[in-house]
């Protein structure tokens, strides 16, 4: 039986959806982290596995701190993929998480908890985080990059997150950026996806080696030059790697295209780069904020600050509280 909730004062427990990891986290109404919880999701167990464990992270996060799930006022669920927001499903399922096509998971969790749950895509809920309680707060009009292993979008405007029709809105990374581009996995081809995610990075680097370009990578990968991570690129360009630091560079040229296009149709007051690679700080920003600056129509370069995110990898659940309590208002 689903509670009735009244005051507004109650937390919520959010929770990140990822390919590799849940993470979970108990919030208080005033935005405040009062726990967090992180374990593997181990998709290749399947979805009911995961569903069970994701369960058992919120059970044990609230016995941890002496709650129970009556009094929680909502459940904030941040997952990758094609969302639709209004209907709490996964319609179509993030290559992280592969299977998860169709899946009513707001209801899921809903029926096994008790307690109203809400499902919003962990690219939006990342913007959400940051506008709310990270890199933008205070500031109305916020779009956030998210650059793994694929690049993700989330657009705030008018201090509200914007979802599209059905929650797909943001998808930045499929944005077309080269119109006779490389083939990309969502059927689209020339994505910025392909050229500027830590997948694009370290394919641009290992291609680069395979012409004969030199580069500490290879010793990095222990000479197995296709098991190069965009994550070693990071570290061989910030420790001085010519070949790396090019391979930074290209992403970071189009990343800014993908910038100046967005900020092009929104006028944002803001623009966050988040993710993993937003680790690589100034050597993946600069560059796309130079463009930004001069290549828009002046009156959004003019107003448009480009910056990283204040919130690292707990954006999503961030976000996925903050909407869990909106929701919860507009109840
Ligand atoms: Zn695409």
């Amino acid at each position: 039986m689903i509670k009735t909730v009244s005051p507004k004062t109650e937390p919520v427990v959010a929770v990140d959806i990822g390919g590799t990891k849940i993470m979970t986290a108990l919030f208080k109404a005033d935005g405040k982290m009062l726990a967090k919880d992180v374990r593997p999701t181990l998709v290749s167990e399947g979805v009911d596995a995961v569903i069970e464990r994701l369960c058992a992270a919120i059970n044990e996060i609230l016995a941890d701190n002496k709650m129970s799930l009556s009094q929680i006022g909502a459940i904030g669920i941040a997952c990758a993929g094609g969302i639709d927001t209004g209907k709490g499903i996964v319609v179509t399922p993030s290559p992280h998480l592969p299977g998860w096509a169709d899946l009513p998971l707001a209801e899921i969790v809903k029926k096994k908890t008790g307690v109203l749950a809400y499902l919003v895509n962990d690219a939006s809920a990342a913007a959400l985080g940051e506008q709310r309680y990270g890199a933008g707060r205070g500031v109305k009009n916020l779009i956030l990059f998210t650059l793994g292993t694929g690049i993700g979008g989330g657009i705030i405007i008018d201090g509200k997150l914007y979802l599209g029709a059905r929650g797909g809105a943001g998808e930045f990374g499929h944005m077309t950026v080269e119109a006779d581009g490389l083939q990309c996995d969502c059927g689209n081809i020339g994505c910025l996806e392909k050229y500027a995610s830590g997948t694009a990075v370290a394919r641009d680097a290992i291609e680069r080696i395979s012409r004969g370009a030199k580069s500490s990578l290879i010793d990095m990968a222990g000479g197995k030059i296709d098991e190069i991570t965009a994550e070693m690129v990071g570290k061989a360009a910030q420790s001085g790697d010519n070949l790396a630091r090019e391979a930074i560079a290209r992403t970071a040229y189009y990343l800014g295209i993908g910038m100046v296009n967005i900020v092009n149709i929104f006028n944002p007051e803001m623009v966050v780069i988040g993710g993993g690679m937003s680790a690589l700080g100034e050597m993946i920003i600069a560059p796309g904020r130079k463009m930004v600056a001069e290549r828009p129509y002046s009156i959004n370069a003019q107003s448009v600050r480009v910056v990283t995110g204040r919130l690292g990898n707990e954006a999503g659940v961030y976000g996925a509280a903050a909407f869990a309590f909106d929701m919860r208002r507009t109840r």
